[in-house]
């Protein structure tokens, strides 16, 4: 039981504490930097799960990225590619629908690709979603050779 971050040990509390919060092993401090971000950002845990799921895949991305207009979940910037984990899916509106839309069309124009992943998949299909998401910055990564 080591911190994610530092590598420091965990007490049994500690441990305890980081996974009913953020579902990843965080020591006291760096659950501190991490309550903050969510605070600040309204971060699901399940960002913060797949954040370190990617990292341990060997990419790393940035949480909370300002795309300059808002805070996108998880950035991988080498490739321009904005994560957003959707925790309210299942009952999405139709205006929500629109602007998540809009939304993806102006980081299309920007370059970005934007990918709405829904929490549930973080949750019980961790280590699927993270080999589709290589599998997206490996043909992102092609493309922009290509050009
Ligand atoms: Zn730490």
């Amino acid at each position: 039981m080591t911190c994610l971050e530092c590598n420091t040990s965990l007490s049994y509390i500690d441990h305890k504490r980081s996974m009913d919060f953020f579902g990843v092993e965080l020591c006291q401090q760096h659950q501190k930097r991490m309550e903050k971000l969510i605070e600040k950002n309204n971060t699901p845990p399940e960002a913060i799960q797949l954040y370190y799921g990617l990292k341990d895949a060997g990419i790393n991305p940035m949480m909370e990225w300002w795309d300059g207009k808002k805070s996108v979940d998880l950035a991988i910037s080498r490739v321009k590619l904005n994560i957003e984990i959707d925790t309210e899916y299942h009952m999405i509106t139709h205006e929500q629908a629109i602007n998540d839309l809009e939304e993806a069309m102006h980081s299309f124009k920007n370059g970005f690709t934007t990918i709405r992943i829904p929490h549930v998949l973080v949750k019980y299909y961790l280590k699927e979603t993270v080999n589709n998401i290589l599998g997206i910055v490996e043909g992102l990564r092609e493309n922009i050779k290509a050009i």
